[in-house]
């Protein structure tokens, strides 16, 4: 019976930890189960006292206020102020930022998928499919991307004058300023099917519609430059670009030298005070092209002229290209995707007060603003993008492998070609789930800061894998240029991706977890606020609350971390799905390992935790992974669970549970206290690490999926364009893909009659004509056969050209260094 109550007081206390049951009622739990084994059992009274006194003593200081605050909260209180790491004012600005969505649940350890799962999942309006079936196409009809790159490196002249017409440089401006007033899944489907065509074009396209003039203005301008700047920018009259980085500050951006000096000027023939510019900015996008420079400088008003702070802050300022002084005009040469981009330059540019983005009130919001409005852009502009040229990858490659033959098969019928195959199929369609859910995200008016950086990061660097797979599946065709090659200039451009909006592992080790751990966190921020509060006897009230409520919610997750981890999870409340309660069991599993394992960190580590970005890379790992196998598994949802799609889900979800495991393995393996070592391994692998790569018989299927048009197929590449002529490369795949697997089996007659020597033609056409008159197979199945042959002939042919064209253009002069610098 002894042992019986203890096997009680322990249950009470492990169910309590797991279903999140407060202080109160557990107390209330222990106390009936005492005082039921005390008057129903034999057990001994001496039994019973002790472990009342026992449970007393934790009990009483836990339940009673005043001895809790004053005889723990307190003392842990000055400990915590001096843990508190110091936040400046551009981290506290990131981090209020944002608001916390769905990965909130996934980094609080317990997710309500039936919240997830009931989330509204927005499609593109009547209007918003017409653009994108009318407007959308008609442009990618008329894309030539070969040309663009390679003889014009920008635009045809005729391409620009139809994005001006049709509104394409406004999809964020509102219609009553003369623009297409766009959701995000609308924005998003439009980048995804330019850029799976020409990426200068999508890139032409992005730049006005992500953080520059028209966004800022939209959300901060003043009512005057939103009357004056809107219509023109949706127009196209002004074509905007937005300077950021420079020489000395890349992704450390606060720390641009760049700066405005409040002062007295001439302006249109007036004296008035304004602001002198001196800026030296490069990379920016649009620059050579623009008519409107959005900058970011540092604002500085020595005189006092405009109030009483002499240094104001990072500040934005839109300037019009012919203000003296400004200085544009060269280009730079982005890898492989030649878009207008170029260093801008101004001396002792004057421009009005007015010229500050939301005018005077707004000086030194600068950094303020831009950080808001990423949290939403990078959601939405590369990932679109990744998502398009992944989907164009997945559809190519899997025409090619089934069309292109060695050894007498066609090639993505070897196992190792099938290993490539599936990760292309597997991460377009996580791309695709990311992306939509993202962009989903900001149309219910969420402005997710993490997830934005999720997205970003994920899809750019799945983006690389899948492009380096379709050119090795593409061998020699991938690489030698020319209009026949459609894969070389988006693999290229990659590393555009991985650097621009936040380089890639900036964001992976510093944002993700960074932003995510203290934002998502349901008790840190309050804690910090409480901790700084200077009414020191509510910021302890405050403290106190939070902190027993961080505590419980702590063994919370330790206690299931380990429960669910002992049990595979079974036990977790999860939709009822047969095909998919597994996946959701096991995120619960994750979810409740990385809350655990992020609060031993953050408590541990404190402040330092910061530096340490082996350790936040990797849990921001496990919160991406999360968060992606949730988009993924909402996007199965949505779609109606298809069943033939399983396959592609089940690739996806296994290789990132399995870089979820592994991610998690190294945080423990790595963590930098022995003894926290072993608690983290025993919490979080109680039975080991148990997840594997997907199997070779899911990659066969995966596989095979790519190599025959299907509706999984269509599904998995939908958004992206194909051309319905077989002038183009993409166009001439999809029409072949169809008659080849028809002639398929005529093929193999043909390949079994030359075997058993009943035919000996020299080449292909004979050989025809040698099958026909032998009765081997019809005339008219001869003709198919000619004319899928001539189809295939062009597919897998390359670009040939004259030595002299490939010299291209003049040398250029490029001044030295130091001549720049001076
Ligand atoms: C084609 C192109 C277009 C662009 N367009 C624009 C534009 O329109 N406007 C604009 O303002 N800017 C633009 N940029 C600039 C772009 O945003 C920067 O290139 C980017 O911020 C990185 O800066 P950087 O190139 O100087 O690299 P650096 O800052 O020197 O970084 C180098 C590497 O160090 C890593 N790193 C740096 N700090 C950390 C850290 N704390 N932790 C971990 N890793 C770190 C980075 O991730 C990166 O991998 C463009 C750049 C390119 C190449």
């Amino acid at each position: 019976m002894f042992w019986l109550l203890l096997l009680s007081l322990l249950g009470v206390s492990i169910i309590s930890a797991f279903r999140g049951i407060r202080l109160v009622p557990w107390t209330a739990a222990m106390t009936a189960v005492l005082s039921g084994f005390a008057i129903f059992t034999d057990v001994s009274t001496l039994a019973i006292v002790i472990l009342s006194v026992l449970f007393a003593v934790v009990a009483i200081p836990l339940n009673h206020l005043p001895i809790r605050r004053r005889w723990l909260s307190d003392p842990f209180l000055d400990i915590y102020r001096k843990m508190l790491p110091s936040l400046s004012e551009t981290e506290q600005i990131a981090l209020d930022a944002g608001t916390v969505g769905w990965e909130g649940e996934l980094f609080a350890g317990n997710p309500n998928w039936d919240s997830l799962l009931g989330q509204h999942w927005p499609e593109l309006t009547p209007a918003e499919q017409a653009f994108v079936d009318g407007p959308v196409k008609a442009l990618c009809d008329m894309l030539d991307p070969w040309k663009n790159a390679h003889e014009l490196a920008d635009l045809p002249a005729e391409v620009w004058d139809f994005l001006k017409q049709h509104r394409f440089f406004g999809m964020i401006i509102p219609t009553n300023y003369g623009g297409l007033g766009f959701s995000a899944i609308a924005h998003r489907a439009v980048l995804q099917k330019v850029s799976s065509v020409c990426p200068i074009a999508g890139t032409t396209i992005a730049v006005p519609n992500s953080l520059g003039p028209a966004e800022l203005l939209v959300h901060y301008g003043t009512q005057e430059q939103k009357d004056h700047y809107l219509p023109r920018l949706a127009s196209g009259e002004d074509i905007p670009c937005f300077g950021l980085t420079g020489p000395t500050a890349g992704s450390d951006a606060t720390s641009i030298p760049d700066t405005g000096i409040v002062c007295k000027g001439k302006y249109k023939g007036k004296t008035v005070i304004g602001i002198r510019l001196n800026f030296d900015k490069r990379y920016i996008t649009l620059a050579p092209v623009a008519t409107l420079v959005g900058l970011a400088f540092k604002l500085y008003d020595p005189d006092g002229l405009v109030g009483t702070r002499h240094d104001l802050g990072i500040s934005l300022a839109l300037v019009p290209r012919e203000t003296p002084g400004v200085e544009i005009g060269k280009s730079h040469m982005p890898l492989g995707i030649p878009f207008s981009n170029g260093p801008i330059r101004g001396k002792d540019v004057f421009v009005p007060l007015d010229a500050l983005v939301g005018g005077i009130d707004r000086a030194g919001d600068g950094w303020r603003m831009l950080i808001e409005l990423l949290s939403v852009g990078r959601g939405i502009t590369l990932p679109s993008s990744s998502s398009g040229g992944t989907k164009l990858c997945s559809l190519a490659t899997g025409a090619y492998a089934r069309i292109r033959k060695q050894f007498n098969l066609p090639i993505g019928r070897f196992e190792g070609v099938e290993e490539a195959l599936a990760r292309i199929a597997g991460h377009t369609y996580a791309i695709s789930a990311l992306s939509r859910m993202t962009a989903a995200a900001v149309d219910m008016g969420e402005k997710p800061a993490v997830p934005s950086a999720i997205a970003k990061y994920h899809a750019t660097e799945m983006a690389r894998r899948v492009m380096t797979d379709a050119m090795d599946i593409h061998g020699g065709k991938g690489i030698i240029m020319g209009p026949r090659n459609y894969l070389g200039r988006g693999w290229m451009g990659i590393p555009i991706w991985i650097t621009v909006e936040g380089a890639n592992i900036l964001t992976r080790s510093m944002m993700i977890f960074g932003q995510g751990a203290i934002r998502c966190h349901p008790y840190i921020l309050n804690e910090m606020a409480a901790a700084r509060l200077d009414d020191k006897t509510r910021g302890l009230e405050a403290f106190d609350r939070e902190l027993f409520g961080h505590i419980g919610y702590s063994i919370g997750n330790a206690v299931r971390s380990m429960l669910l981890g002992l049990s595979l999870a079974r036990f977790a409340a999860v939709p009822s799905d047969r095909k998919t309660a597994k996946y959701y069991r096991k995120l619960t599993r994750y979810s409740a390992a990385l809350a655990f394992a992020s609060d031993v960190a953050m408590l541990t580590l404190g402040g330092k935790l910061k530096h340490k970005e082996h350790l936040t890379g990797r849990l921001g790992d496990v919160l991406s992974h999360l968060y992606i196998c949730s988009a993924m598994l909402k996007r199965f949802e949505m779609q109606g669970r298809p069943a033939a799609d399983q396959p592609i889900l089940a690739w996806a979800f296994h290789d990132a549970i399995y870089k979820m495991q592994t991610a998690l393995a190294n945080v423990v393996d790595n963590f930098p206290n022995r003894a926290l070592r072993i608690l983290l391994a025993v919490i979080i692998f109680p039975l080991g690490r148990h997840e594997k790569q997907p199997g070779d018989r899911l990659v066969h299927k995966v596989a095979q999926l790519l190599l025959s048009p299907s509706a999984t197929r269509d599904r998995l590449t939908d958004g992206v364009f194909i051309s319905s002529s077989a002038s183009n490369p993409i166009g001439l795949l999809e029409i072949a893909l169809p008659r080849v697997i028809a002639t398929e089996p005529l093929e193999r007659r043909l390949s079994k009659a030359q075997s058993a020597g009943e035919l000996d033609a020299d080449n292909w056409q004979n050989q025809l004509e040698e099958a026909v008159s032998k009765s081997i197979i019809s005339s008219a199945e001869a003709t198919e056969l000619k004319a899928v042959r001539q189809m295939v002939t062009e597919i897998i042919a390359v670009d040939e050209f004259e030595s002299s064209v490939l010299r291209m253009g003049a040398s250029g002069e490029v001044e030295p260094v130091a001549e720049q610098a001076a």
